[in-house]
């Protein structure tokens, strides 16, 4: 028998794009003839049975703001069988039959567990760490790459009129493709990212000395946060090459934001197609984006998968970016 009724919730880490996805979601759904509910504050909104009724105004001026406006949460509780026991009795007092759930690879592990308990779940990718394997860009990604890159152009400005070296940290969880892809759009003289065996002399020291050795006096080195240490490697810089040399950590400013025209994009094409699988019977799957098209994939199947760092980039950055 075909659903009536699904609702949406945003979980784990914000990212900019949740809520163009959140108005995709209830657009399309309500276009199809389903009712369609906002669960508010992830998963404990979930078993706290916080839902209210979605319709065509209540998306209004959203697909332009960062954030959720459906909030989000980190929930212990639902990882306890009781914790998920009340967010199905609550969908089910509330006959909502089916869940979009936007967010991370945590928010999807959740959602595998419920649909282990028979309740259908469809993911969608948003985080700006990019760390879904089968999926290219993430919602949340572009958006946090351009804020990254113009805040260490900011940064590079003072440190071409000073000639200091910046050691800048950003985000991404163990994941370096913030790093490598801000690394190279500014021109960063190191990039340092957890997926290649970090060498402070080879990869930091030796390249500031190459640059230096060619008339550069202006450095920039870009850290992963799953490296971090940016204030002890600032220390070390300024110690052994005697420039003077400042740690920024870029912090929570990434997650922020008014998306960008490729997030609000992507996040509308993931919003209708997760409606459309529930439509479909779909159930435990993850919309995806490959080489531009809209695919979905088994959740179990999908966390499993490897995503590894591109290499000819990193190597190409290695060798320009001097
Ligand atoms: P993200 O979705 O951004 O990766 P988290 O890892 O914090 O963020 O996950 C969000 C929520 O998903 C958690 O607070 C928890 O309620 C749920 N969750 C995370 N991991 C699991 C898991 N292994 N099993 C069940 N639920 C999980």
């Amino acid at each position: 028998m075909a659903i009536k009724k699904i609702g949406v919730l945003t979980s784990g880490g914000d990212a900019p794009g949740m809520n163009a996805a959140v108005r995709a979601v209830v657009r399309t759904a309500l276009s199809r003839g389903l009712e369609v509910v906002g669960v508010y504050g992830g998963y404990d909104g979930l078993i706290n049975g916080d839902s209210r009724p979605m319709n065509l105004r209540s998306v209004s001026n959203i697909i332009n703001r960062g954030g959720t406006v459906l909030l989000s949460a980190r929930s212990p509780e639902f990882r306890t069988e009781a914790g998920m026991q009340k967010a199905i009795s609550q969908c089910l007092k509330h006959e909502i039959e089916g869940l979009v759930i936007i967010g991370g690879d945590g928010s999807f592990r959740g959602a595998q567990d419920l649909t282990r308990r028979g309740f259908p779940c469809i993911g969608i990718p948003a985080t700006i760490d990019n760390d879904i394997s089968c999926c290219e860009h993430t919602i949340g990604y572009d958006t946090a790459l351009n804020t990254c890159m113009e805040l260490c152009d900011k940064l590079r400005d003072t440190m071409q009129s000073h000639g200091r070296c910046s050691v800048v940290e950003v985000m991404g969880r163990h994941a370096g493709y913030i790093a490598l892809n801000v690394g190279i759009a500014i021109g960063a003289t190191s990039i340092i990212v957890p997926e290649v065996e970090y060498n402070f002399q080879r990869d930091v020291l030796d390249r500031i000395e190459m640059a230096q050795a060619t008339g550069k006096n202006d450095f920039i080195v870009v850290v992963a946060e799953g490296i971090g240490g940016a204030e002890q490697m600032a220390k070390d810089i300024e110690e052994k090459t005697g420039i003077v040399t400042r740690a920024t950590i870029l912090g929570h400013v990434q997650r922020g934001g008014t998306p960008t025209l490729s997030d609000r994009v992507l996040a509308s094409r993931f919003g209708a197609r997760a409606v459309e699988l529930l439509l479909e019977g779909k159930s435990n799957r993850v919309v995806a984006e490959q080489l531009g098209k809209i695919l979905d994939f088994d959740i179990e199947e999908a966390l499993a998968m490897k995503k590894t760092l591109d290499m000819d980039l990193y190597n190409m950055a290695l060798e320009i970016s001097i």
